[in-house]
């Protein structure tokens, strides 16, 4: 069973037959069906595999981009995920990865807005991101982010753990004096109903535009009036499969713009000044997320110290409680010198555990309150305090990663 990525094949299995394009994969046989979902198939599940059409070789990539004078410069830098996988299905060749001939010729669009110059750093699916991919993600970025043509840079990413990475490319680059914009796409570009051309396009209006933040920039609704620029440590992917899956939480997004340019500014934010942006990139990757539920063993914590870890976000229910069999191992790992912090398992609204006792036992045994950090941001946050050697920093605001007045309104508007 001779076949390349990008043949059209028919593969049998004993529990019948499914046809479609091979997609990239090693361990398993991943096949683009017409409906454009993607379906896999264990290599020793397939009784047969037939190759109806062989792929077109992928064309040579012009390297050259277009340069308009009087134009901004924007960076596309591409880390994997959906928007960077695309089946030509005339051709059937596939595309593993966006570079700026792809785009530019694919979406000719972005060469009225800006000068666009495009690299690869990782190819990956969101879900396999590492602590260590968001540092050569945040070295990528610095060294654009300091040239001095450079008007903003623009990170494409896969839309499962891109508030990860926002959160920790808005720890690791400080001081920024130009838009850094993550931006995704919820279904592929070859489908018809894909996200990618309008994210990108407003992701590059943004990124010229004097939002001096990391931000994301996605779908702000089901259809394509416009798109959203939420604040990096502000924002969580809220929805499996929606257009308009990304959300601000506890405030309003930034802005609103408009695939036609038209930008409309609906919270505070920081703006582009003279600053030497800065790189620190040190993290301790010895901590952990937990979420804190019903029922749950009180020796895991005990279990995280034994194993060395320096850090702990609970996800804590409510106003910021545990169950109470976890107090002892919480005063223990405080004790030995772990940094314990709470973050709301509610995700929107603020902890205040001085409310009922069990809160109260759990500050009294050391743990930190975060008031309304994002437990992700709140865990990508304890790992770069901890690189940095500076675990007190969890309680301040460093990059709008704490509302301090969160508007009742925010929770109750879409
Ligand atoms: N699983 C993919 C990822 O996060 C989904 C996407 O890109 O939308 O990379």
């Amino acid at each position: 069973m001779k076949y390349k990525e990008g043949d059209k094949v028919i593969v049998s299995t004993n529990k019948g037959e499914v046809s479609g394009i091979v997609m990239p994969s090693k361990r398993t046989v991943v096949i683009k069906l017409e409906s454009g979902y993607n379906t896999g198939i264990k290599k020793s599940n397939v009784r047969g595999l037939k190759v109806v059409r062989r792929a077109t070789p992928v064309k040579k990539k012009v390297k050259k981009v277009g340069f308009k004078k009087g134009l901004p410069t924007v960076v596309i830098l591409s880390t994997g995920g959906t928007i960077s996988s695309r089946v030509d299905y005339a051709t059937g060749a596939v595309h593993a990865s966006l570079d700026a001939s792809d785009l530019v010729g694919a979406m000719p669009e972005l060469k009225e807005i800006a000068n666009i110059e495009c690299k690869g750093i990782l190819n990956k699916m969101s879900e396999d991101i590492k602590p260590g991919d968001w540092v050569k993600i945040a070295k990528a970025v610095y060294r654009e982010a300091k040239r001095k043509d450079v008007s903003g840079v623009v990170v494409t990413h896969g839309t499962d753990t891109m508030h990860y990475t926002s959160a920790a490319l808005s720890f690791m680059l400080e001081d920024l004096n130009k838009p850094v914009v993550l931006t995704g796409s919820q279904r592929s570009s070859d489908r018809g109903s894909s996200d990618a051309r309008m994210n990108l396009v407003c992701s590059v209006i943004a990124a010229t535009s004097d939002i001096a933040e990391v931000v994301v920039c996605m779908h702000g609704t089901t259809d394509d009036a416009y798109c959203s620029v939420h604040r990096g440590t502000k924002v969580r992917k809220m929805h499996t499969s929606r257009r308009d899956a990304f959300q601000s939480i506890n405030e309003s997004q930034i802005a609103m713009i408009r695939p036609d340019g038209k930008i409309e500014h609906t919270n505070r934010y920081r703006k582009r000044a003279e600053r030497v942006v800065k790189l620190k990139i040190g993290i301790e990757s010895q901590v952990a997320l937990i979420y804190v539920h019903p029922g749950m063993n009180p020796d895991l914590i005990d279990w995280y110290v034994k194993k060395g870890y320096k850090g702990l976000v609970l996800m804590a229910t409510g106003l910021g409680h545990v169950p109470s069999e976890l107090l002892r191992g919480i005063k223990n790992a405080v004790k030995r010198g772990v940094t314990v912090c709470l973050a709301p398992q509610c995700i929107s609204g603020r902890l205040n555990p001085l409310v009922y006792s069990n809160g109260r036992k759990l500050i009294k045994a050391g743990a930190l309150p975060l008031e309304d950090m994002l437990p992700e941001t709140a865990y990508v946050k304890l790992m770069w305090s901890l690189g940095q050697d500076k675990p007190k920093l969890m309680l301040e605001n460093l990059r709008g990663e704490i509302v301090e007045c969160i508007d009742p309104k925010v929770f109750e508007s879409p």
